[in-house]
């Protein structure tokens, strides 16, 4: 290849970019030093590409380049994207997506001053928590109520609180990793207790705890199993069987729920997921869940019990390490009112989605489907499976009808065109199960079903 050396005369300086209206205009929105640098490297490439055997780019193509780069390198790095996995409560992707009103609190409250910890008929200091205890002993029938940053938090508040330097009995079958390194035996140690272990994996009996008393004791714990599941020759204690043994006792039942659901799963064709209230009922002292599993709400530790347990929670120096901040506040009281006016089904997009009906998914998905292969590509649906996950009923799914893109059908590799999915500017993330890609349209917000199918047709009309 001959190198044509005229081109490189045609290259303009930065600085006769920079002179530019257009090159004006990348500074007032992006800043001098930014627009150099990304100038520069465009001519660089374009140099390389010279060097290669290709034409000058003209200033505007250049200058093109350097906003497109830009505007990618503003974009914030947490932003938005299409959960298409039909991992309803997928941790990775930010857990529970907020409801409308709970979105609007948080810019009501965010944006300017609030009551936060101002009683406003007194005119004094007033607590943070106030706002929320009201609804939650309603909701719970609990006595009193606490709230803190995250569950992980409300855990290790509850036993620093009632149980450092004692004792904490749970049963073997207990002693779970919740995820990301979060186990329990861990926290009850960082809370400066002692661990008991009773029973055997599968089995622990009432006697078992029984026999573990000593003057020592101060709780009995007991933890959902929220991401796996045991099944076959089992035996867990009751909460309530817990609860007569400690109360006997003088001693405590502190009971860690995970996901927190106040509506009746087992309605939803899930298996029935235990409540804070039937806790509660069963004689729990301390019953402690998340805000952002099955709640559907920001990520909270919500903590209801004895009114006397919650006061030595309250006045314990973790409090302040751990406490909630005002934009959880806001969205967490928005949440928990759908749940009093029995709107939660409606407006909490978690519980729509569950309760989303199988013919409405199935449309959606052969919508797709259809406008898909009027373009002149074989992709189809399928029946398949949508989880709950977020350690939420583990092994439950509900049926839905995925839009099915197969290996073979396609112009390049799955993999890539995954990849490219994930690279739009809103990503779409989706799951390839054996040569298959899948996307389903349970988890995919129904304001953001008008986005598939183009990029789809983008990527699969430039593989
Ligand atoms: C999820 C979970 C936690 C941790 O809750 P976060 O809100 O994620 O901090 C603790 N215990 C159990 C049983 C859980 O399922």
């Amino acid at each position: 290849m001959t190198l044509d050396h005229n081109q490189f005369r045609f290259l303009p300086s930065v600085d006769e970019l920079l002179r530019t209206s257009e090159g004006e205009r990348l500074i007032a929105t992006f800043s001098h030093d930014l627009v150099v640098s990304a100038l520069r490297m465009h001519i660089a490439q374009a140099r390389d590409a010279i060097r290669a055997g290709a034409l000058c780019p003209s200033p505007e193509v250049l200058l093109a380049a350097a906003d497109l780069s830009l505007r990618q390198q503003a974009r914030p790095q947490l932003r938005p994207v299409i959960n298409a996995t039909g991992v309803i409560i997928n941790t990775n992707l930010g857990r529970a997506p907020l409801s409308q009103m709970a979105l609007q609190a948080v810019q009501e409250v965010a944006g300017g001053y609030s009551n936060l910890e101002y009683d406003l008929a007194a005119g004094l200091r007033g607590s943070r928590h106030t706002h929320i205890t009201a609804l939650l002993r309603e909701l719970t029938g609990a006595e009193a109520a606490l709230v803190t940053n995250n569950n992980a938090s409300a855990v290790l508040l509850g036993l620093s609180a009632l149980a450092a330097g004692r004792e904490v009995i749970i049963s073997r079958g207990q002693l779970v990793e919740i995820g990301g390194g979060f186990r329990i035996p861990d926290v009850i140690r960082q809370s400066g207790c002692t661990l008991v272990e009773v029973g055997t994996t599968n089995r622990t009996r009432i006697k078992d705890y029984a026999a573990a008393l000593s003057e020592r004791t101060a709780v009995l714990l007991t933890v959902h199993p929220s991401n796996f599941l045991m099944t076959g020759f089992t035996e867990a204690t009751s909460t309530q069987e817990m609860a007569e043994l400690a109360h006997a006792h003088g001693l405590l039942v502190m009971d860690d729920l995970g996901s927190g659901c106040f509506l009746p799963s087992e309605q939803y064709g899930l298996s029935h997921e235990p409540t804070p209230r039937e806790s509660l009922v069963a004689g729990a002292d301390l019953v402690c869940f998340s805000g952002d599993k099955l709640l559907g709400g920001p990520q909270a530790g919500i903590l209801v019990g004895n009114a006397d347990v919650i006061a030595r929670l309250a006045q314990h120096p973790l409090m302040r390490a751990v406490r909630i901040d005002k934009m959880t506040l806001a969205a967490l009281e928005a949440t928990l009112r759908h749940y009093q006016r029995g709107q939660a089904e409606t407006h909490i997009p978690v519980w729509r989605m569950i309760a989303a009906r199988p013919e409405k998914l199935a449309s959606r998905a052969a919508d797709w489907a259809h406008q898909l292969t009027a373009r002149g590509f074989a992709i189809h649906t399928l029946s398949g499976e949508s989880t709950i996950g977020g350690g939420s009923l583990p092994g439950e799914t509900l049926p839905t009808t995925l839009l099915a893109l197969d290996a073979e059908q396609m112009p390049c590799a799955l993999d890539l065109i995954a990849q490219r999915l994930r690279e739009r500017s809103i990503p779409i993330i989706t799951r390839i199960f054996r040569d298959t890609l899948l996307l389903d349209p349970r988890t995919i917000l129904e304001e953001q079903d008008k986005e598939i199918v183009p990029a789809l047709l983008s990527i699969l009309t430039s593989p």
